[in-house]
């Protein structure tokens, strides 16, 4: 009778490896930097901002990179493209 298994599983106390999951390398911070900054309306007349959120060929950064919220991702969004609108960003970088 050798239960070696059931050894293993008294061992842990309910705490997996919750841990490693959590710390994968370089453990990023996930704060939407428009949260931290209590920033409610994000202003489509600063493209400085804005270019924050768009790729060197013009594209929109997708929230997993920009680490922005879903509430301010859609509104960044929103924010490019009436500043597209207005001339302040462009829609593809042009060769
Ligand atoms: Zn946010």
């Amino acid at each position: 009778m050798s239960m070696m298994n059931d050894d293993r599983g008294m061992d842990r106390d309910g705490t997996p490896d919750l841990n490693d999951g959590l710390r994968r390398r370089g453990a990023r911070k996930r704060v939407c930097k428009y949260c931290a900054d209590k920033v409610a309306i994000i202003d489509y007349k600063d493209p400085q901002t804005l270019k924050q959120f768009i790729t060197d060929r013009g594209k929109i950064v997708p929230r997993r990179i920009s680490g922005n919220c879903a509430r301010h991702q859609r509104k960044v969004c929103l924010a490019i493209k009436q500043a597209r609108n207005i001339a302040l960003l462009p829609f593809t970088q042009t060769h």
